[in-house]
């Protein structure tokens, strides 16, 4: 056969590369913006018009090019940004396959002007679909322009394949929110067929970043991560699993402030919840991992949304360990909603006056302190849906301030005493304000976690029934049973199968507070059978089952001493603040709050 193999023509082989880097005119932004970090800009501005089907333009204000970079920046493979091949092995800039302005070249129209220090003139170099440049002179500030026209004109196949312009503005709207998100101290503008649609200030941390992009509502919903060892440093932002959402789109990912997608990354920061998360909800998160250059490959994928680590493992654990830490160490508690988006003005901080602040201080640090209204009362019978404080308690607890009141030192977790409402809340007075405890919520939270540590022993302390309870059950249930008998025993229950469908049950675990053994043990076989919890294990599925069912119920009066001991142990859990399936075990009030529905000036 005679010679068959050619070298393409440079144009052909830049369209070629062009499929791979460019997609849809989000992909044409997003180089653009990349390339404008990359030369140091501050201010940039994106312009579409129709999607960007029709038109972009990226405008910077960076270091600019001299002319002779500004006609060879079109050569496919010309870049300033590395140099020889150790330099791959340490990308620092966005760009470093010199591909993408020589991609764009030859699938659109492409005007590029630009102007470096020190340059008498300006440069203007227009290409058409890879066509020779035309380079000719044009007044501007230091910076460059980039406007890129008519998308795919040469290429039907591809302009086929673009959508809606409201779905191509979609995509562009995120591709510069996502790298504004990185770039805190760079101001973004992005306007949409002639409207302002992200109007991003130059800001000095991620945080108010986030807000401008995400929208206060969100951020307020979200909690700090934080870690740092030799080997990565994290930092970012999560959701409080009650704002979890029903699809897995809302997770951020950048590393080396580069936004990347990586499922496995991903899947950390969930897994990281555990099972706090409620079922099919997924993590709202904004994650900034810092590893050094050399322990990532971006070189992986052309349009580089795709990287390669030299221990992926590692900083899989590691991002786990900071999203568990970060939902351990904060308040995961919605508190109430207020109007007024800051409330830090309302606190009796630094009043003028100073000597008359400094002297109420105290007076009011003390009725706080003070056990205003005296123990709870037991709960008798007829306070049923009451509450349980009188204003008689309040007058003897008035008395008590003057004499020999207990003023005592507590913080959150230590609280002076508790009231019941409605045989189903717990009212406790803590330090600036006072907190709602979901007493169901609560010991669900409680049970669970000791039923997995029970779990994890050899023997549970089990109750004997005095009167053994018998279960009919479906054959299907009985199944569930035998698959995990091992873990009912090892939790304190003691099962016996007779037959084909019958179950005795003649030991419960201790901790169980339910008098229905039936009810519960049918409950957690339902239970079982309609939750196929996905990654769950057989013990976290059965506790799950187990604390949902056996605890104190909503209607159940709790004594004081009940009521200390449940608080004491919720607070002794690791995730106090929300049940095993992600609900709120409370929910806390600020004095703040209070004095200002009291329009109390502060
Ligand atoms: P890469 O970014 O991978 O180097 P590009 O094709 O995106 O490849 O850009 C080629 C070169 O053109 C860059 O290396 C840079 O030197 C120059 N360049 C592109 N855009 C700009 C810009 N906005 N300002 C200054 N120089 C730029
Ligand atoms: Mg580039």
């Amino acid at each position: 056969m005679a010679d068959q193999i050619k070298v393409l023509p440079e144009k052909l082989a830049n369209m070629i590369a062009a499929g791979e880097v460019i997609e849809r005119p989000a992909s044409v932004v997003k180089e653009l913006v990349e390339n404008a970090i990359d030369a140091g800009g501050e201010r940039i501005s994106v312009e579409i018009k129709s999607g960007g089907k029709q038109h972009m333009r990226v405008v910077d204000d960076g270091g600019g090019m001299s002319r002779e970079d500004a006609v060879l920046a079109f050569e496919r493979h010309a870049t300033s940004k590395i140099a020889g091949e150790d330099d791959l092995y340490r990308i620092g800039t966005f760009g470093f396959r010199g591909e993408a302005l020589a991609s764009i070249a030859s699938v659109a129209r492409v005007d590029l002007t630009t102007n470096t220090q020190g340059e008498a003139a300006g440069t203007r170099v227009r290409i058409d679909g890879g066509s020779v440049p035309k380079v000719t002179d044009a007044g501007r500030a230091t910076g460059t322009t980039v406007a890129v026209s008519q998308l795919f004109f040469n290429v039907p196949a591809r302009r086929k394949f673009l959508r809606t312009t409201a779905t191509e503005t979609r995509h562009v709207v995120s591709v510069v929110s996502s790298i504004a998100m990185a770039y805190p101290g760079i101001a973004f503008t992005l306007t949409v067929d002639g409207r302002d649609t992200l109007s991003l200030p130059a800001v000095s941390n991620t945080y108010t970043r986030a807000q401008a992009v995400m929208g206060n509502t969100l951020m307020n919903q979200m909690i700090p991560v934080t870690f740092d060892d030799d080997f990565v440093k994290i930092h970012g932002f999560i959701s409080r699993p009650d704002a979890a959402r029903v699809s897995r789109t809302h997770q951020h990912l950048y590393i080396n402030l580069r936004p990347v997608s990586s499922r496995a990354l991903n899947r950390a920061v969930f897994e990281g919840y555990g099972s706090i998360l409620p079922r099919d909800r997924y993590p709202v998160s904004i994650i900034f991992l810092n590893v050094d250059l050399d322990q990532v490959d971006v070189n992986v994928h052309p349009a580089k949304r795709e990287i390669r680590f030299s221990d992926e493992s590692m900083i899989y654990e590691r991002l786990l360990r900071a999203v568990r830490l970060a939902l351990q160490n904060s308040d995961v508690v919605p508190v109430f909603e207020t109007d007024t988006p800051d409330i830090s003005g309302l606190a009796p901080a630094e009043a003028p006056g100073g000597v008359h602040a400094a002297g109420q201080e105290p007076a009011m640090a003390r009725r706080t302190q003070i056990d205003l209204f005296g123990p709870a009362r037991g709960i008798d019978g007829d306070a049923l849906g009451e509450w349980t404080y009188t204003p008689a308690d309040a007058a003897r607890g008035a008395h008590d301030e003057g004499g020999q009141g207990t003023v005592r030192e507590h913080s959150d977790a230590e609280m002076v005493s508790l009231w019941q409402l409605h045989n189903a809340y717990i009212l406790a007075q803590v330090k600036g304000g006072f907190m709602l405890i979901d007493q169901h919520a609560a010991h669900e939270r409680v049970l669970f976690e000791q039923a997995l540590r029970t779990m994890d022993h050899e023997s549970a302390p089990s109750r004997q029934l005095l009167f053994p309870v018998t279960l009919d059950l479906m054959v299907p249930q009985i199944a569930l049973v035998r698959e995990h008998f091992d873990h009912f025993a090892r939790l304190g229950f003691n099962v016996k199968l007779f037959g084909e469908q019958t179950v005795v049950v003649d030991a419960v675990p201790c901790m169980t507070s339910s008098q229905e053994v039936d009810t519960l043990f049918h409950r957690m076989i339902e239970n079982l059978q309609e939750t196929p919890e996905k990654n769950l294990t057989k013990e976290e599925r059965i506790a799950l089952t187990f604390s949902g069912h056996a605890g104190i119920r909503k209607g159940d009066p709790l004594s004081q001493q009940e009521m200390n001991g449940l608080v004491n142990d919720l607070f002794a859990t690791e995730m106090p603040y929300v049940t095993p399936r992600g609900r709120p075990t409370v929910v806390r009030m600020p004095l703040e709050e209070i004095e200002r529905r009291f329009n109390r000036p502060p």
